[in-house]
C-alpha cells in the first residue's frame, strides 16, 4: 500500500534560494510544455504525448543553460505531472490543466529517486540542493517512492514522502446492513448520518472565517508595493493556513471515527466541481472541502479493510421517501420537513436522505 508522510522542512537561506531555482525551473517547463502541447494540438491536431515532450527537454536546456543547475529528474517530473493533469481531464475528473503562476499559494516539485531520508539526524539529502533540517514526528518502515519539496505562501516549507509499506490491504467483508452507516454531507450540518446524529460545522472555523475577512479587508487597504502591505498579505497567508489545517484536522477525526465505528459507509458521489459552479452554494461547498473529506473515507476504507459505497448524484435521496419509497418530485432546497403523502411519515429532509443512501448503496451493493 502506498502511504504518504508529510514533515516540516527547515532550509537555511542558502536552501531557500535553491528550492526557488528549482520551483521556477520546473514550473517554467511545465508551462513550456504545456503551451507546446496546445499549440501542436491547435496548429495541426497533433497530440503530443509525454515522451514527445521528454524528448524535447534537452534541446530547450541547451537553448537555456540555466535549466542545467537544477535536478534534471524534477524538471521531467513536471512533464509526467502534466500528463497525468491531461489525463484526469480527458476522463472527466478534473478542469483543463492551465498556466501555473508565479505567486500560487502552493508551489512544489518533486524529487522521484536519489534522496536519502536520515531519521537520526534529522534531514533529508536532495540532488542539487545538499542535506536540509527535516522534522521527523514520526517513522515510516517501506520502501520510499517520490518526495516532493512545497512552499506555501506564508513561508513554511514540507517535505511529502511517498512510501510502499509492502502490506496488501485488507479484503472488505459483504456489507451487514446493520453496520452500515448512510452520510448524508449537508450544508446546515457537515453531515447528517442515518442513525440520527448530526455533525456539527465546527465553530472554530467560522470563528476564523470572520477573522480571516477582517485581515482581508485590511490587506485591500493598503498602498501596492509597500512594506506594510506585505506584512498584510503575510498575514491573510498564514490566517488561510490555520483555517485549512483546522478544517484538515476535524476532518481526519471525522473520518477515522467513522472508519472505526462502521463495517460499511454508504456516501453520494458528489459533483463537486458541477455544484461549486452553482454560486449560492459555492462557498459553503468549497468551504466545507467535501472532495477532500471523501477521499480520506477512500483511503481510510481501503487501509482498514471496510467498504465504502457510492451510489451516483442523480439518485434522489433527498426527495424519495425512506419508509415507503414515495417520490416527492415537488421537494425544494428550502423544504426542510415533509410529510409523506402516501404512509404519513414525517421526515426531516437530511436524516431521510442519510437513511436512503444508506439503502440505495446497499440495495446496489447486494
Ligand atoms: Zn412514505
Amino acid at each position: 500500500m502506498l502511504r504518504r508522510y508529510q514533515y516540516r522542512l527547515y532550509p537555511t537561506e542558502d536552501q531557500k534560494t535553491l528550492i526557488a531555482k528549482h520551483l521556477g525551473c520546473c514550473r517554467f517547463v511545465y508551462n513550456w510544455a504545456l503551451n507546446l502541447k496546445n499549440t501542436a494540438y491547435h496548429d495541426g491536431g497533433i497530440s503530443l504525448s509525454r515522451y514527445d515532450l521528454t524528448n524535447q527537454l534537452p534541446a530547450l536546456k541547451e537553448e537555456l543553460p540555466w535549466l542545467k543547475e537544477v535536478n534534471a529528474q524534477s524538471l521531467q517530473q513536471s512533464i509526467i505531472h502534466l500528463s497525468r493533469a491531461f489525463t484526469n481531464f480527458f476522463e472527466g475528473h478534473a478542469e483543463a490543466p492551465t498556466f501555473k503562476a508565479k505567486h500560487a499559494p502552493e508551489q512544489a516539485f518533486t524529487v522521484p529517486q536519489s534522496y536519502t531520508v536520515d531519521f537520526k539526524q534529522g534531514t533529508v539529502k536532495l540532488p542539487k540542493i545538499g542535506s536540509l533540517k527535516v522534522k521527523y514526528h514520526r517513522t515510516f518502515v517501506g520502501t520510499m517512492k517520490s518526495t516532493t519539496v512545497i512552499r506555501r505562501s506564508t513561508g513554511r516549507y514540507f517535505l511529502s514522502i511517498v512510501v510502499e509499506d509492502g502490506r496488501k490491504p485488507p479484503q472488505p467483508a459483504d456489507p451487514i446492513p446493520e453496520q452500515t452507516v448512510g452520510i448524508d454531507l449537508g450544508l446546515a450540518h457537515y453531515a447528517i448520518l442515518s442513525t440520527g446524529e448530526k455533525v456539527e460545522n465546527p465553530k472554530y472555523l467560522r470563528n476564523a472565517q470572520q477573522r480571516l475577512a477582517v485581515l482581508q479587508r485590511r490587506l485591500a487597504r493598503k498602498q501596492k508595493g509597500s512594506r506594510n502591505r506585505n506584512k498584510a498579505r503575510l498575514k491573510v497567508a498564514r490566517c488561510h493556513q490555520k483555517i485549512a489545517d483546522q478544517r484538515k484536522d476535524f476532518q481526519h477525526q471525522l473520518s477515522s471515527r467513522l472508519v472505526r465505528e462502521n463495517q460499511a459507509l454508504a456516501v453520494e458521489s458528489l459533483n463537486v466541481d458541477g455544484m461549486v459552479k452553482n454560486r449560492s452554494l459555492a462557498r459553503a461547498i468549497s468551504d466545507a472541502g467535501w472532495g477532500t473529506f471523501l477521499s480520506m473515507l477512500t483511503y481510510k476504507c481501503q487501509e482498514a479493510g471496510k467498504t465504502l459505497l457510492k451510489i451516483g448524484v442523480f439518485e434522489p435521496s433527498s426527495k424519495t421517501c425512506s419508509v415507503c419509497g414515495y417520490r416527492k418530485a415537488d421537494l425544494t432546497l428550502k423544504d426542510r420537513e415533509w410529510t409523506c403523502p402516501d404512509c404519513g411519515t414525517c421526515h426531516d429532509r437530511d436524516l431521510n436522505a442519510a437513511v436512503n443512501i444508506k439503502q440505495f448503496a446497499l440495495a446496489g451493493a447486494g
